[in-house]
C-alpha cells in the first residue's frame, strides 16, 4: 500500500473527501508536496504558523530544551523554566489584571478550563455563548459552540447554555445574575470573519461587570498579531476577565492556555485541591518553542506589516465573482455566491499552487490567513493565482 492508501486505512478521517495532499516539507510561507510541487500557504494551519514554517529560532529553542529535559512530572509541582519564562513574557504584554497563566495542550482544553473556572468563581452554572461561534470539539466546548448542526448529534451536552445573536443588542436582556460567564470570539473567525461593533463589545463588558458575569474572550484564532494587534481585545479598549489562547501560542507545537487574574485562578487550589490538572499542559518543549515564536513576532515587528499586506490583498482581489472582502488584519475572506463556486475556486487555487480552504460556518467564504511573514511579492503571486482561478471558474 502507498502512503495515501495507508492514510485512508489507518488514520481516522473527519470527512469523506479528504484532500490527501502529501506534504513532505514546509518553509516560510511555502508547503512542498511529495512531487516537489510548491504551495503558498494561505491557511497557516488555521492561524498556527503566524511566523511561518520551520522558523530557525523556534527550531533552535526546541533543540536546546530537548537536550535539557522533555517531560518531567504533572503540571504545577515543579518549577520548569520554559513555563515560567513564557508565562512571565506573555503576561508582561497583557493588562495587569491578566497575570496568571494556566497552560493546556490545546485550544479546546483552554475553553474547558475557563468554563470550569467561571463556575467555580461565581458559584453559578448558566453560560451565555453566541450563534456561529467555535470554541473547540470536546463536550464542554461543544456545548457553547454556536451551531445546532454540530451540537445536536452529541447530546446530551451541558445544561444551562444560552445561545444569543452575535453583535446584536438582544443579548443584553438575557444577561442576569444566574450567568457565570459570557464566552465569545472577539472576531468570529469561522463565520467568515464576522466583525462586531466596538460599542457592542463595550456594552457587553459593562453589563458583565455590573452583573458579576465573567467575560471570556476566545483569542485562540485571533491572537498573536493575526488581526493587526497582539490580541484582538485591544481593538475594543476593554479588558476581558479571561482570555483563551492556543494555535500560534505554541509556535507550531501543541499548546493552549487560559489567562486570568491570580485571585480568580486560586479557585483551582482549594475545595477541591487540584481542581483542574493536566499531564501534558505546558509541556516544556512546547513552551520553549512558543516563547521563541513570540519573541520572533515581537522582535521583527511583524504586527506592523499586517495592515500593509491586508491592503495589498484588498486592492488586488477584485473580480465579478467576488461579492465581498472582509478582514481583521491577516484574518481575511473573500465571499462568493455559493459553496459550489468557492469549492471550485479552492480546487483551482490548489492546482495552481495556492493552499486555502473555507470556513466552518461560512462555506461560501474563502479563507485567506497567510503566515504574517508573507512578503509583498508572495502576496502578489497568491493574488494572481486566486484571480486566475476566479477567471477559470467564471468562464465555465
Ligand atoms: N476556539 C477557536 C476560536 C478556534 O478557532 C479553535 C480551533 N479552530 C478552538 C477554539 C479549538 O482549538 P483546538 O483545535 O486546539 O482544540
Amino acid at each position: 500500500m502507498n502512503q495515501r492508501q495507508l492514510f485512508l486505512q489507518h488514520v481516522a478521517q473527519t470527512s469523506d473527501a479528504p484532500l490527501a495532499l502529501e506534504i513532505v516539507g514546509a518553509k516560510g510561507v511555502f508547503l512542498y508536496d511529495v512531487h516537489g510541487k510548491e504551495y503558498i500557504d494561505l491557511i497557516s494551519g488555521i492561524s498556527v504558523c503566524n511566523i511561518g514554517h520551520s522558523n530557525q529560532q523556534v527550531i533552535d529553542a526546541i533543540k536546546l530544551q530537548v537536550d535539557s529535559y522533555m517531560h518531567l512530572m504533572v503540571y504545577g509541582e515543579l518549577i520548569e523554566s520554559p513555563q515560567v519564562n513564557y508565562a512571565t513574557n506573555i503576561t508582561s504584554h497583557l493588562p495587569a489584571s491578566l497575570n496568571s497563566v494556566y497552560f493546556t495542550s490545546s485550544g479546546t482544553e483552554a475553553t474547558e478550563g475557563a468554563m470550569k473556572l467561571a463556575k467555580r468563581v461565581t458559584g453559578r452554572t448558566n453560560m451565555l455563548a453566541f450563534k456561529d461561534s467555535y470554541h473547540g470539539s470536546t463536550q464542554g466546548a461543544l456545548s457553547v459552540m454556536g451551531s445546532e448542526y454540530w451540537r445536536n448529534a452529541f447530546r446530551p451536552l451541558l445544561p444551562g447554555i444560552i445561545h444569543a445573536d452575535y453583535n446584536h443588542d438582544d443579548v443584553f436582556k438575557l444577561l442576569d445574575e444566574d450567568i457565570a460567564c459570557v464566552i465569545l470570539e472577539p472576531i468570529q473567525a469561522e463565520k467568515g470573519v464576522n466583525l462586531p461593533s466596538k460599542e457592542w463589545i463595550k456594552k457587553l463588558r459593562a453589563i458583565c461587570s455590573e452583573k458579576g458575569i465573567l467575560l471570556i474572550f476566545d483569542e485562540i484564532q485571533t491572537g498573536f498579531g493575526r488581526t493587526g494587534k497582539l490580541f484582538a481585545f485591544e481593538h475594543y479598549d476593554i479588558v476581558p476577565d479571561i482570555i483563551l489562547l492556543g494555535k500560534a501560542l505554541g509556535g507550531g507545537m501543541p499548546l493552549g492556555a487560559f489567562i486570568a487574574n491570580r485571585e480568580l485562578m486560586k479557585a483551582f487550589t482549594l475545595d477541591p485541591v487540584l481542581g483542574h490538572i493536566t499531564t501534558f499542559g505546558g509541556h516544556p518543549v512546547c513552551c520553549a518553542a512558543g516563547n521563541a515564536a513570540f519573541e520572533f513576532l515581537l522582535q521583527n515587528n511583524l504586527i506592523e506589516t499586517v495592515h500593509i499586506r491586508q491592503q495589498q490583498f484588498r486592492d488586488v482581489l477584485v473580480h465579478p465573482l467576488i461579492k465581498a472582502f472582509r478582514a481583521a488584519g491577516l484574518l481575511m475572506t473573500i465571499e462568493f455566491e455559493s459553496w459550489d463556486t468557492n469549492k471550485k475556486i479552492i480546487d483551482a487555487c490548489l492546482e495552481r499552487g495556492v493552499f486555502t480552504d473555507w470556513f466552518l460556518f461560512a462555506p461560501h467564504c474563502l479563507r485567506l490567513a497567510p503566515p504574517l511573514i508573507i512578503s509583498e511579492g508572495e502576496v502578489k503571486k497568491a493574488c494572481e493565482i486566486i484571480l486566475s482561478a476566479c477567471d477559470e471558474v467564471f468562464k465555465k
